[in-house]
């Protein structure tokens, strides 16, 4: 019977192999961000289309393009899963219990998060062990919330 490690490299391997949400939009409407992670070579870049206003918005669509490691990629791709659909506020929650699983403080919103389901995204929490690691795993988030707030009228 495979251990939960293996099952998490499994998960892992499938977003490096098979990235969900891989591409572009275009800008404008879509907001996007690039992010790089020089330690590691890791390059990514994140197309968001929001409709709304405030943490009400719907992320209707999001993208993702670049290069690097399998933990960056996969954790880009699953991050492109688990934000699409959601309001921005769902997403700026998601990122900090995300944030609070690879250890990085986020001014004590562990708590306050801590009933937002990761899914697949709990795959990486292995990478916590590894610390030169989490910069790879956290940079599509980074990334993220530089989307977010690139063209925010607030
Ligand atoms: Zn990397």
């Amino acid at each position: 019977m495979p251990g939960l490690e293996d099952l998490y490299r499994e998960i892992i391997l499938d977003h490096y192999r098979t990235p969900r949400n891989r591409g572009e939009l275009p800008v404008p409407p879509a907001r996007h961000a690039e992010g790089h992670n020089p330690l590691c070579g890791d390059e990514i870049t994140v197309y968001l289309d929001v409709d709304g206003d405030g943490d009400d918005a719907i992320v209707s669509d999001v993208k993702v393009s670049g290069q690097g490691c399998s933990i960056s990629q996969s954790s880009a791709s699953m991050m492109s899963a688990a934000v699409k659909g959601k309001s921005v506020g769902e997403v700026r929650g998601l990122v900090r219990r995300f944030k609070s699983m690879m250890s990085i403080d986020t001014d004590g919103a562990e708590q306050a998060d801590a009933d937002i389901s990761l899914g697949d995204l709990e795959a990486l929490q292995g990478v916590v062990k590894f610390p030169v690691r989490i910069k790879c795993a956290t940079l599509a988030w980074n990334t993220l919330t530089e989307a977010l707030a690139s063209s925010d009228p607030d």
